[in-house]
């Protein structure tokens, strides 16, 4: 085949689905059968929005159901609140990764990939100038299978067995973190927007996800994000709890008590460095290139900026394609998602440098409440549009007083 893709998620579907439709052979193995949850604040950022939009695939995504957002409150304690917008119409999405990583997939499978679900990749070998990529897959019966491929795209997430396997991945490093993402159900909080509160070693996001008019009563992702801790038993325990108390504190109220549906989904710890994304016949997307810290909300942006940075350098120009399986453009790939992610990449490193240290964390959001803008200002920078700070975007959502735009 020209391409074998691990991994369904956003960054896995997108690649796929792009070399697809360039006349590519692709087959795409996850290990899990979809739909299915994960750990995800489950917010897209404006950037995220319009990326879809311009690979025509925005529609799909909010046909399986998405909450429009207009901004984010910011609570450094108590009550009190930044409030941050999304400059005029842009806004980010609320969405259910069961419906959202399904609804990508499927627009997969439609232009032609393979989907290959509760197939697990064990072992890979990077190939290189005179081989073919390899691969062994553990079958859902159990049996084992070696493909090989022209290109292997490692689209497999946080602990990539792809870039373990190829040799680049890096030891994890930087503060411990773990965290609990519950779905949950109720009434009472305004859903046009999320809430980021921040608690004492801990962060919880809160944010209405999935189609307004289909869920009654209404969905809800909460996320707990917890410094200095490991993925444990007990967490879950006295994950919930702690996290309803921050709620609380926060000045969210329900009319009738929330329940939880869904969850809880564990991750951590986050920073994933790589020391590279290309080898051999072999590269690496999303969050298996490459990892940071979810606070942001930035990943899923990354995953499909990656993803279309990867079919474009695969597949080449439209003057110029490459023909189907060409290892010509992996040598671009790196430089393109330098640049392509440099920005995002930035900012998210001050924002943990000031996140860090319990002392900048309250100086700096408090100054988010006292500067007029400035809470706007920071969510906008994050939603990844800096052009929004100077200029009004098109509309890229259809909505009220938005009309579809280009
Ligand atoms: C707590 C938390 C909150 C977050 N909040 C947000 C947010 O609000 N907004 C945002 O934009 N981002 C957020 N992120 C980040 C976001 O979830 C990721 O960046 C995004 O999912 C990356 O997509 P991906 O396609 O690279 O990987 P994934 O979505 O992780 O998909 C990887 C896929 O690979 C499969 N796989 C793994 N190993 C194998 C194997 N060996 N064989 C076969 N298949 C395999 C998995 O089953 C999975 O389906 C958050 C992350 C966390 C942990």
């Amino acid at each position: 085949m020209d391409a074998l893709v691990v991994g369904g998620g956003p960054s896995g579907s997108v690649t796929a689905l792009l070399l697809a439709r360039a006349g590519w052979e692709v087959e795409l193995v996850d290990r899990a059968a979809f739909p299915r949850g994960k750990a995800c604040g489950e917010c897209l950022n404006p950037a995220g929005v319009a990326l879809l939009h311009a690979m025509d695939l925005l529609e799909c995504v909010l046909a399986a159901g998405a909450t429009p957002l207009d901004g984010w409150e910011i609570s450094p304690r108590g009550p009190r609140v930044a409030r941050g917008r999304f400059s005029g119409p842009d806004r980010a999405l609320g969405i259910e990764r069961r419906s959202f990583d399904a609804a990508l997939l499927g627009e997969a499978r439609r232009q032609g990939v393979r989907v290959r679900e509760r197939t697990t990749v064990e072992a890979a070998h990077p190939g290189d100038v005179s081989t073919p990529a390899r691969v062994r897959l553990r079958r859902p019966d159990g049996g084992k299978e070696e493909r090989h491929a022209s290109i292997l795209v490692g689209a497999d997430g946080l602990r990539s067995r792809v870039a373990q396997e190829a040799g680049l991945a890096l030891p994890p490093q930087g503060p411990t973190r773990a965290s609990l993402t519950w779905r949950v159900q109720g009434e009472g909080p305004p859903r046009n927007r999320g809430r980021l509160l921040l608690g004492d070693g801990c962060t919880v996001g809160f944010a209405p996800v999935g189609s307004p008019a289909a869920s009654s009563p209404s969905l809800w992702n909460l996320t707990l994000v917890l410094t200095g801790t490991e993925r444990t038993g007990s967490l879950r325990e006295k994950g919930w709890e702690l996290a309803q108390r921050v709620l609380e504190e926060g000045g969210i109220t329900w009319s009738e008590h929330p329940e939880v549906v869904e969850g809880p989904w564990g991750s951590g710890s986050f920073h994933r460095p790589v020391r590279g994304e290309v080898q051999g016949r072999t590269l690496l997307v999303g969050d298996a290139a490459g990892y940071f810290d979810p606070l942001t909300g930035q990943g899923i942006f990354r995953a499909l900026r990656s993803a279309r940075l990867a079919g474009q350098v695969l597949t080449g120009g439209e003057s110029d394609p490459n023909p189907p399986g060409s290892a010509a453009g992996l040598p671009r790939y790196p430089g393109a998602l330098r640049s392509g992610l440099r920005w995002s990449r930035r900012l998210q490193r001050v924002i943990d440098g000031v996140l860090a240290r319990e002392t900048s964390r309250v100086v700096g959001l408090s100054t988010l409440r006292l500067i007029p803008g400035a809470a706007s200002g920071l969510i906008r920078l994050t939603g990844d549009r800096p052009e929004t700070l100077v200029r009004r975007p098109a509309p890229v959502l259809p909505g009220p007083g938005r009309e579809g735009g280009p």
